[in-house]
């Protein structure tokens, strides 16, 4: 028999050295082209400028008339109606008019045009109420798009107007970074398929499907490794097999110190471990590897460590694989709504609901706060960060939160 260790020999780092370590072994991965109209959520690995101008021609910006603006207030003839489409080929002469609907070209000869309500129209003789500029109501040739300009510039996390620009220049593919292919591996003797018949005492594979949804949720690709059972050769084969096929390698269980927490050390074996331990709850044994440039994390067992640990550590480095320059989940202040006796120990990650309620953001608490619980994610839109201390923090008490989902 193995026996239990009292220490762990991993070395404890902070919060944000964690968080540096990890992001300083990230560079985008390898580009692919794809469809430009589809490419919403992907990031552009290139700058796109535009190959032509919009708008080519000079277009109507209403409905009304298009004239000649030397022509003054005098009534004009009118000549043709001209709609959006093609070019007209009419010349507009002195004294001369035609209607004209919002995105026709202009006429030739025509250099303004006037909405149709400052006119009016009788017996194919126009009058007006308004003297025109030359160019009033004209979009100008290039005035929304200029040809050569960069529209959208590398780097661009792509959203619906982006995929409208792509279109409006005729863009229809574009190089994007490639989205991380991650596999996930849950280990475990006690651990079985949630379709399995359930031995007593045994446990539902959930954070492997917890993950592997984050993970599709994060933009990536999700592999499922399936489950390994506490044994030294089997999880280090598990863990090789999916180097080979994936970017990033997430497991869950076994970094704890129970004898049978043989993660670290299959890490350390194959790889450079960069640390085994981190300094908040819930998650202190959060595990980080690297492999011929491939990243490992082992996560914990319990699954609001396993979930909440992914989305501190582990969703920025998917996000930044996949070129995204905001890889990070936004931080805001939020006053916490209940008096919070804060932890000795470590800094604390509570899973809290955020709500806009006079003018500021208030953060409540999800309910027990245990490893285990994971309803305490359930419905939860924000990880409140709870510093290290002794005092029991007032309501109203400002605390640094991540928004983890829509407020
Ligand atoms: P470990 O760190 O491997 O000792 O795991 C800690 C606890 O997390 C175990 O006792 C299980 O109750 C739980 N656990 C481990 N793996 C999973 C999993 N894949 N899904 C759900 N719970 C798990
Ligand atoms: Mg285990």
């Amino acid at each position: 028999m193995t026996e239990l260790r009292r220490e762990s020999p991993y070395p404890m780092v902070s919060i944000t050295t964690a968080r540096a370590v990890v992001m300083a072994q990230v560079a985008p991965l390898d580009t692919e082209q794809v469809d430009a109209l589809s490419a919403e959520g992907r990031v552009l690995a290139a700058t796109i400028s535009a190959p032509e101008d919009v708008p080519d021609l000079p277009k109507s910006a209403m409905d009304g008339y298009a004239l000649r603006s030397a022509d003054g207030l005098r009534p004009r003839r009118v000549v043709a109606e001209l709609t959006a489409g093609a070019q007209s080929g009419l010349l507009i002469g002195p004294g001369e008019a035609a209607r004209i609907m919002t995105g026709a070209p202009m006429p030739a000869g025509a250099d303004a045009m006037i909405p149709v309500e400052l006119t009016e129209e009788r017996d194919g003789l126009l009058s007006i109420q308004r003297e025109l500029q030359p160019g009033a109501y004209v979009h100008t040739v290039g005035q929304d798009i200029a040809c050569g300009q960069p529209v959208l510039a590398c780097g661009t996390l792509i959203g619906a107007a982006d995929v409208g620009l792509l279109a409006t220049i005729g863009v229809i593919r574009v190089p994007v970074f490639r989205r991380p292919r991650v596999a996930v591996l849950a280990t475990g003797d006690e651990v079985v398929e949630p379709f399995a018949p359930r031995p007593a005492g045994a446990v539902r594979d959930s954070n492997r499907y917890a993950l592997m949804a984050a993970v599709r949720e994060a933009g990536c690709e999700a592999i499922s490794l399936g489950i390994a059972p506490d044994d030294y050769a089997g999880q280090r084969a598990a863990i090789l097999h999916g180097l080979e096929i994936a970017d990033v390698l997430l497991t869950s269980g076994g970094v704890s110190m129970g004898t049978r927490d043989l993660i670290k050390p299959i890490l350390a074996e194959i790889g450079t471990l960069h640390f085994g331990r981190i300094s908040f709850k819930p998650g202190k044994p959060t595990t980080f590897a690297t492999s011929g440039g491939k990243l490992i994390f082992g996560l914990p067992g319990y699954p609001v460590s396993s979930l909440v640990s992914f989305e501190v550590f582990v969703r920025p480095a998917l996000r930044a694989l996949q070129g995204d320059p905001r890889p990070q989940r936004p931080l805001v202040l939020a006053k916490i709504s209940a008096p919070i006796r804060l932890s000795s120990d470590r800094p604390e990650y509570q899973r809290v609901v955020l709500t806009w309620r006079e003018g500021a953001l208030w953060a409540s608490s999800t309910g027990s706060q245990g490893s285990s619980r994971l309803l305490s994610m359930h419905g939860s839109n924000g990880l409140l960060l709870v510093p290290a201390g002794d005092e029991i923090l007032p309501v109203g008490a400002e605390l640094e939160a991540m928004i983890t989902g829509a407020l």
